[in-house]
């Protein structure tokens, strides 16, 4: 049974990558049956964020991909914090140190840091493997009594891996195919540390065998690593999953990996930041909060990095689902292109029912309502033709007729403001192309007119206006302009029609009545 886990480190709120991570391993699991497991690896104490876990979980929830495994939900291979899984490590790094793939190292940061200086002045790089090994200050080096002492004494200690001399591993990344790797370039790798924890390569490993995981799928970065987690597995003699590593997410530009700085305020898909620790993330809202559907996020998020092959963009949760194939990413980095999310939001805005839109933008509208009014108290005028009906079915109707202009529940307000109160100002440039002699005189009869319909639906209102303009031969232009500027305030917005027949015989009249010719 295919097992896939995301493993994100409580570090800070989940960045795009993190969710695209997220998104392929659930489309995979979800593909062939299988569970998506969520682990939280929080052996780095120093860089736990707390509220972090909360976010991931909220995230990907909100992105409609939960797990299905995880802290506190069918814990079968619990527990799933690292933290929890403690006590679980240092038999395994001992395993490694008696099968003589470990070792233990005493070396002192001050000691390290001294090397490096050393070889740095020669022009040299320093490598803590076969080459310096036996140099510094570990079990490989000094004798078992000397070694005994050390741990005696309560020095502190690292256990580092072994890596091999001399041999090319033949790696196998399902993106990239074979890798080969020569291990002489490999350093001695820290697994665990005298304050009892694991690092990040131990736990990971460790956890994915105890946990049954068959694929591994991750970013880019993290391709470095693969050579170790190789060896690891071997040394273990545990069967290694498979491995996929995710394109790299790079800036619009294409040039570049993509930085937190780039990602601004679309960097994290849910909520803003809440934690202060660096200023700027104060201003990153989060797809969530920018209006971006779930629907248009994932789909964005998807073809970053992957593709069906065809032509086809638009691809819901299901379709994804059947579609995915690991085979299909792409080796070459995903440029992030939020315009791109936007075109996918504006798609699903018009899959969106009106009355779930209108339960969005109520409180939006009232908002504006409110301040509109608040500043005119005293303005008599705006007040009467203020329009306080707003029943949802009625906003409903209104997005009916404009959401198709919109990517966003916020642009709606600006599509739609005349809908629920008279134009306040007029946009001058409409002023003049539309106000010519004559206007007032036609507006008049415009208004006796609509007056004298008492069937009022817009086909009546289009049949009786249209055929007293034709009957006259006034010119479209000269009639319909003015009336949309005493309607709109502009020479924007849905039909004409629709607009009288929405706000009504009484709120037509009065807002021809204002507009001064
Ligand atoms: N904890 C690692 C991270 O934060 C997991 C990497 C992996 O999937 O192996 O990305």
């Amino acid at each position: 049974k295919v097992r896939v886990r995301f493993a994100p480190s409580p570090t800070g709120p989940l960045h795009i990558g993190g969710v695209r991570t997220a998104l392929f391993n659930y489309l995979f699991a979800k593909k062939h049956g299988g569970d998506f497991v969520l682990r939280i690896e929080d052996t780095d104490q120093n860089r736990y964020v707390e509220g972090a876990e909360d976010y991931i979980v909220e995230a990907l929830n909100w992105c409609g991909i939960p797990f299905d495994e995880g802290p506190g939900k069918n814990e079968k291979f619990g527990p799933y914090r690292q933290s929890e899984r403690k006590h679980l490590y240092k038999q395994y790094a001992d395993q490694l140190v008696d099968k003589g793939h470990a070792y233990y190292a005493f070396d002192t940061p001050e000691a390290l840091d001294g090397h490096r200086k050393d070889h740095e002045a020669k022009g040299k790089t320093f490598i803590y493997n076969w080459h310096n090994r036996l140099k510094l200050t570990n079990s490989l080096s000094l004798s078992a009594e000397e070694v005994q002492a050390k741990l005696d004494a309560g020095e502190p200690y690292v256990i580092r891996y072994k890596s091999p001399q001399d041999e090319t591993l033949h790696l196998i990344d399902i993106v990239r195919g074979d890798v080969k790797i020569d291990t002489n370039i490999l350093d001695d790798k820290v697994l665990f540390k005298s304050d009892g924890m694991p690092t990040y390569h131990l736990a990971n490993i460790v956890d994915d065998h105890l946990m049954q995981i068959t694929h591994v799928i991750r970013g880019e970065e993290w391709l470095p690593s693969l050579a170790l987690h190789y060896l690891l597995y071997r040394s273990f003699e545990w069967e290694a999953p498979a491995f996929a590593h995710l394109p790299l997410i790079l800036k619009p530009t294409g040039k570049g990996k993509l930085s937190k700085r780039d990602g601004a305020k679309f960097g994290f898909p849910v909520f803003p930041m809440e934690w202060n620790d660096e200023k700027e993330d104060q201003l990153y809202m989060g797809f969530k909060d920018e209006g971006y559907f779930p629907e248009a996020v994932i789909n964005f998020l998807a073809f970053l990095g992957w593709n069906p092959g065809t032509e086809q963009e638009m691809f819901n949760l299901d379709q994804l689902i059947s579609d995915f194939d690991l085979e299909r990413i792409n080796k070459a980095g995903a440029r992030f292109d939020i315009k791109k999310a936007d075109w996918f939001n504006q798609h699903y805005m018009q899959q969106q029912l009106d009355l779930d839109l209108a339960h969005e933008f109520k409180p939006i509208l009232e908002q504006k309502l409110d301040v509109i009014q608040s500043d005119s108290v005293e303005s008599d005028e705006i007040s009467r033709s203020t329009r306080n009906d707003i029943d949802i079915n009625y906003i409903a109707l209104v997005i009916g007729l404009i959401k198709e202009r919109a990517t966003f529940v916020s642009d709606l307000w600006e599509l739609s403001h005349f809908f629920f109160i008279a134009p306040t100002d007029y946009d001058e440039k409409a002023s003049k192309k539309a106000l010519k002699e004559g206007t007032a005189d036609i507006l008049n009869k415009v208004a006796e007119l609509v007056n004298t319909i008492d069937d009022f639906t817009v086909e009546n209102l289009q049949t009786n206006i249209k055929g007293w303009i034709t009957a006259n031969d006034i010119g479209f232009g000269k009639v319909m302009m003015p009336l949309r500027l005493a309607l709109v305030g502009a020479l924007q917005g849905p039909d004409v029609f629709d607009i009288i027949f929405m706000i009504g015989k009484a709120e037509t009249i009065k807002r021809i009545e204002a507009l001064k010719t």
